[in-house]
């Protein structure tokens, strides 16, 4: 037995294992693993239609691990389809965080050769994250998250994208899963697209099967892992608690984000579609689409200079 479990699991293959896939029980050596991570990446990617022939797809890029994965295997695996990548850094000006992630995010591009663009919330809006933190210090990640979707949502638009690609894995969507409840945020937790498509550029979510460990293994014997500091604001998130939460869960009853992301898909599944509905409105003062009145970005814009 130590022999068998001394060896990678593909047939023929007597490399060392790296990593045990938890689902199936494989050893895979860093070869067959990193075949294994792009192939399920692919099947997601095809299966779920995510990206077509002819489409423009820009791929969200922080910097972080799990984007800098996504551009390095969306740029492999769309290699010899008629597709153009660009990839897209909002910068929020968050001191001692950003510039080294934006770094990051130069190399990788120059890396696998695909177009950069970098937009920054003090172009948008004249002040960085960190000074709008100061003006309202309880919700930074609120705060950050509606223009970082404002942002990222208004470069796509311009590049003329047909789909937005976000670097969130499985991990990720367990989690926001477990937030839209806890938060008892009912029209989040059924939703499953957006009321008018034609008004946002449809995202999609490449990794969203790929747990975090195999992401960041996949980064590592790639060769573009690079540690980076955290966010200094992301203690501060519910995320976080949730984050902790589900890892302790996963250790104890290995399989645990697998069966929650299921059972919710499920949900959406039987829910069936878009519950918004209707009509998408546009806000009356940047004239961006909203859900109704003042899109969040001026809402939130709005009351912090109320203040
Ligand atoms: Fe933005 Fe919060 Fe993430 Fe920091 S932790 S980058 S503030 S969402």
């Amino acid at each position: 037995m130590a022999g068998e479990t001394g060896r990678c699991s593909s047939p023929g293959c007597t490399e060392p294992p790296i990593m045990v896939l938890r689902g199936t029980g494989e050893r895979l050596c860093a070869r067959h693993f990193t075949a294994s991570v792009e192939g399920r990446v692919r099947q997601t990617v095809e299966e779920r239609k995510m990206v077509q022939d002819g489409d423009v797809v820009v791929v969200g890029l922080s910097g972080g691990k799990d984007s800098t994965v996504l551009l390095h295997i969306l740029s492999r695996i769309l290699r010899d389809r008629p597709v153009r990548v660009v990839a897209v850094t909002v910068d929020e000006g968050i001191a001692g965080y950003r510039e080294e992630t934006v770094q990051t995010a130069r190399a990788i591009t120059a890396a696998c050769g695909v177009e950069h663009v970098i937009v920054s919330f003090e172009d948008y809006c004249g002040s960085t994250l960190d000074e709008l933190v100061r003006e309202r210090p309880e919700h930074p990640c609120t705060i950050c998250g509606v223009l970082r979707r404002r942002l990222l949502q208004n470069a796509a638009r311009d590049l003329g994208a047909t789909r937005l690609a976000t670097g969130h894995c499985l991990d990720d969507e367990v989690q926001s899963a477990l937030m839209n409840i806890l938060n008892g945020d009912v029209r989040r937790i059924v939703r499953t697209g957006v009321p008018d498509a034609g008004a946002f550029v449809p995202r999609v979510k490449p990794l969203r099967d790929i747990p975090e460990k195999e992401v960041t293994l996949y980064g590592i014997v790639q060769g573009i892992y690079t540690p980076l500091p955290e966010c200094p604001y992301a203690g501060e998130a519910l995320r976080s608690d949730v984050r902790h939460l589900l890892s302790t869960l996963e250790y104890r009853h290995p399989g645990t984000m697998e069966r929650t992301m299921a059972g919710y898909d499920r949900l959406r599944e039987r829910v069936g579609g878009c519950v918004e509905g209707g009509e998408v409105s546009y806000c009356p003062e940047c004239g961006e689409p909203s859900t109704g009145g003042l899109c969040r970005a001026c809402e939130l814009l709005g009351s912090l200079a109320d203040r």
